[in-house]
């Protein structure tokens, strides 16, 4: 967003390339759950993330253009959609070796063969793809994996990821379902994308509330070119539809009608021939486990609905016949098993986001990255700084967005085309608050003023350890103490009630009243604290006390000295980079005793200093 409000959309481009390697497909179709977290909620609107990051992709065509070095390590991806793709290119990032295995002759999985063209440019998705097997990503087509060559493929690779989707359409299962006219809707979709020819009749139900179901509608839609001739039929409302809510939105702002709480029983047939759906009505009755409301059968309301094609969009399923039954038992998403197999996407979810399938392959991905101690620096990211008073001010001004809604085709062969002008995605992307540099929302949400935003500047410094050696202290190196975030917060516990407002409006799901320093104001107040930090300030000597558990642990500022004291050790500590000077032993202790504490305490008694 910094360099897109600066208007240095390649820098901005890079940025993206960093973590997202389909930046064009979901600049278009992403679902942007970012933006329902967006904090600029809070002041005025949230941001229009996608719609900027959409720009800045498809007036950019730089990247990646050359295939990177290996470094040795080979794995083998199944799947040549979203997730696979997106694994593949991390690795390749990191000098894996990455071989792609497709059961189809295309890329691009579900992204290429079900969304359709009025939501995704075809040519996003191909300059995406393309990116990644410029970077050396060989994709071997038409590769249908069985035992045999998957017996091959464990082999020869380090790691397998598993990505082939979820490809087996859930059927309607009710009496009928394979009635003539009852149409496979990813077969639709997939048909109306590569031109094929299609059979719709005339009055087309869409049976199901998701995206794909979604996808279908408006597409017949467009094939049909007259809203009363589809319908889409849904067992719940449609608040509880699991589709996407622009893509709801667009769907009845089309003029799509929606049958709510109706359930399928049975296709009415004739000659075999689709010619309806008896169907029962629904009623709400409470709230299932998912949270969405439950729903009955109306006693008695069986109903019939004509209709000459059906298209059950209720989902799909993974179909891996390749894997044994053990692995298929053990292989999951969240570590790799000790076959070095791993899976994401809609492979272990089932049917989900493109953005989920991307990002569950990056996971993977980070995962080989980490087992194979590759250094990660390709896939973080610096940001030029802002100052305070700049971020600051960028929250004081009410500042709505001014970008335009785009238009949805109204054929389906038309691609949606950018609406927005530079100076329009400049205005919208210097609203961005910068949240990485500066959130404080528990300070501005509390009633109470019992967050405090402390400014302290970066701090790394190489801690050191203590052991015991012939009944003497013996200090040894230990790891680096490093402090990146220059904006923190501490809690005054005198002033918080605990109304749990900062945990209601965390961008990040946190809880700052109990997970942040808590510090008491007075002696008493801390006395009666079973854990947090009291500072205390006179003309001789400044100190910050933390206690927990009836353990006391103190911080002083003694003589141009750090002094660290527990019930263990005296420790003295130089002002400039707190390397550890001189130690004394108050009790004898096993094994190490680290001194984290007493770093952690600097870092706040620096904080106190300036508060008190
Ligand atoms: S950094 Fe903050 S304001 Fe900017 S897009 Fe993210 S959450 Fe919204
Ligand atoms: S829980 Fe405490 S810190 Fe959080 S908003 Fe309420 S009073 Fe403020």
């Amino acid at each position: 967003m910094y360099y897109a409000a600066e208007g240095n959309f390649n820098e901005a481009f890079k940025t993206i390339l960093k973590t997202n390697p389909f930046p064009n497909v979901l600049g278009m179709v992403c679902d942007h759950k970012c933006q329902t977290k967006c904090t600029r909620v809070n002041y005025d609107e949230v941001l229009r993330i996608r719609d900027v990051k959409w720009f800045v992709s498809e007036n950019n065509n730089n990247g990646y253009k050359e295939e990177l070095p290996l470094n040795g390590i080979k794995v083998a991806v199944i799947g040549a959609g979203p997730s696979g793709l997106s694994c593949a290119y991390f690795l390749r990032l990191a000098g894996v070796e990455v071989t792609v295995y497709e059961s189809k002759s295309i890329s691009g999985g579900m992204a290429s063969e079900a969304i359709p063209r009025f939501r995704l440019k075809e040519k996003a998705l191909q300059k995406d793809i393309d990116r990644i097997k410029n970077l050396g990503v060989h994709i071997h087509y038409n590769a249908k994996i069985d035992h045999q060559s998957y017996g091959f493929i464990k082999n020869e690779y380090h790691y397998i990821y598993i990505a082939v989707g979820a490809q087996k359409i859930k059927k309607l299962n009710i009496p009928g379902d394979n009635a003539e006219g009852i149409i496979d809707p990813i077969e639709f979709l997939s048909s109306l994308k590569r031109n094929a020819p299609l059979s719709l009749g005339e009055n087309v139900a869409v049976v199901g509330g998701g995206n794909t179901a979604v996808d279908v509608a408006r597409a017949v839609l467009r094939v049909l070119k007259d809203r009363n001739k589809v319908t889409m039929v849904y067992r719940r409302t449609l608040n509880d539809m699991p589709a996407e809510k622009e893509e709801i939105e667009a769907l009845l702002e089309e003029g799509i009608k929606v049958i709510e709480l109706s359930q399928p029983v049975m296709v009415l047939t004739d000659n075999n021939k689709v010619k309806g759906m008896k169907c029962v009505k629904m009623q709400l009755s409470g709230k299932d486990s998912s949270g969405r409301g439950r729903v009955v059968p109306v006693p008695d309301s069986e109903h019939i609905l004509y209709f000459d094609c059906i298209i059950p969009a209720l989902g799909q399923e993974t179909n891996i016949d390749f894997l044994t039954d053990d692995e298929l038992k053990t292989v999951t998403h969240d570590k790799i098993t000790p076959a070095k197999l791993f899976i994401g996407g809609d492979a272990y979810r089932g049917a989900s986001t493109i953005v989920q399938a991307v990002a569950d392959g990056k996971e993977a991905a980070l995962k080989v990255i980490d087992a194979i101690n590759y250094k990660k620096e390709t896939i973080s990211n610096k940001v030029p700084e802002i100052s305070y008073e700049k971020l600051l001010e960028k929250r004081a001004i009410r500042q709505f967005s001014a970008l335009p809604k785009p238009n949805a085709n109204q054929n389906e062969a038309d691609a949606p085309e950018l609406p927005y002008s530079e100076k329009q995605i400049m205005a919208e992307a210097s609203r961005c608050l910068l949240c990485h540099q500066l959130c404080n929302i528990c300070v501005t949400v509390c009633p109470n003023k019992a967050n405090y935003c402390y400014i302290t500047e970066p701090l790394s410094f190489t801690l050191s350890k203590i052991r015991m050696a012939d009944n003497k202290p013996v200090i040894e190196k230990d790891k680096t103490f490093c402090v990146k975030q220059k904006y923190q917060i501490i809690n005054i516990s005198d002033f918080c009630n605990e109304c749990g407002n900062c945990r209601t409006f965390c961008p990040t799901a946190d809880a700052p009243y109990t997970h942040k320093p808590k510090f008491y104001l007075t002696p008493e107040s801390f006395r009666n604290a079973p854990e947090g930090f009291y500072f205390t300030k006179t003309p001789e000597k400044k100190a910050l006390v933390y206690k927990k558990e009836d353990k006391f642990f103190t911080l002083s500022m003694i003589n141009g000295q750090y002094v660290f004291e527990n019930d263990q050790i005296k420790a003295s500590f130089s002002q400039n980079n707190f390397s550890l000077m001189k130690v004394e032993l108050l009790s004898p202790f096993e094994g190490y005793l680290l001194l984290d504490k007493a770093a952690e305490m600097l870092l706040l008694f620096k904080a106190a200093e300036n508060l008190y």
